[in-house]
């Protein structure tokens, strides 16, 4: 064989080579690509399934808060949609936790919305099992609805209407030592967040404590104020918190009561309803709230 054939049929031999390692190649990109597709029309079956699981669970609340609404329409609107709201949130809570028990709608009682009733309760999520030394109350010094940037600051929110907002950062995020890495908890207090929950009522835009006071646009509701001490008891009874003016406290207390440093702070110790209370006396009325519902 000359040299001239050999190098030819070496040529010959690496092309074949080749031809056939992309054949190869491309048949095994045929074979990803079905494995793909058969994984994408899976996700697909799967989608379908869970949205069309979400809107049958949905489906049964809020039949319920129609229901509510139409036996409510001889009521206070406020109140009709308040309970209406609390009875959304109870089932909400339910599907979250354990499945949806059906029940036969129960005639309204003034009970279904009395103290530490579930329409307030905290969910069991959103209270992690860490220790928390205290409770520190807020205003937001906003509207009546949470803002974004106050959920990075509390860890629980009050609206208007009385529901309940969790904020960006769990409870569980103000445990550890909180100087040196101040994004990643909720900054609620200055130099008083570790081991500290922020709970905090949605009003008092544009508020100043003057003299002249003003109240500003979304002045704190005695509802807020109510169903705030029935959050903060909740928290003092799962994280048994005792209650002391060092331990569940407004932010315009702690200077005075703790004694770190805060720049003229006064929420949420003005009442609107009752403006003859000092700043001191609300303190104290707020801790009469949670020892009265824990039954201290
Ligand atoms: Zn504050």
């Amino acid at each position: 064989m000359s040299e001239r054939t050999r190098q030819g049929l070496f040529e010959l031999r690496v092309a074949i080579a080749k031809a056939l390692s992309i054949e190869t190649d491309a048949g095994k990109k045929q074979e990803l690509q079905d494995e793909l597709d058969t994984l994408q029309e899976e996700r697909d079956r799967h989608l379908t399934m869970i949205s069309q699981a979400l809107a049958d669970e949905l489906e049964k609340p809020i039949q319920r808060v129609e229901q509510i609404v139409r036996e409510l329409q001889n009521e206070d609107l406020h109140v009709a949609l308040r309970r209406a709201m609390d009875k959304l949130r109870i089932a909400k809570v339910g599907a979250a936790s354990t499945r949806l028990v059906s029940q036969p709608s129960q005639p309204i009682t003034t009970t279904s919305v009395g103290p530490l009733s579930s329409s307030s309760a905290v969910p069991a999520s959103w209270m992690p099992n860490v220790t928390m030394d205290r409770v520190i109350c807020h205003w937001t010094a906003g509207g009546y609805r949470a803002g974004g940037l106050d959920k990075f600051h509390y860890h629980i929110m009050i609206e208007g209407d009385g529901t309940l907002v969790r904020g960006k950062f769990s409870i569980a995020d103000n445990v550890r030592n909180l100087i040196w890495n101040p994004r990643n908890y909720a900054a609620h207090t200055k130099g008083t967040n570790t081991r500290a929950i922020g709970v905090s009522v949605c009003s008092m835009a544009g508020a100043a404590e003057g003299p002249p006071l003003n109240l500003g646009t979304a002045p704190m509701l005695k509802l807020q104020w109510e169903r705030m001490i029935e959050v903060v008891a909740q928290l003092c009874r799962i994280y048994d918190i005792a209650v002391t003016p060092t331990t569940v406290l407004g932010h315009g207390e702690v200077e005075a009561n703790i004694g770190n440093k805060q720049s003229g702070k006064w929420d949420p110790l003005v009442l609107p309803w009752d403006l003859n209370a000092s700043k001191t006396q609300a303190g104290t009325m707020l801790r009469q709230g949670v020892s009265d519902l824990l039954g201290n």
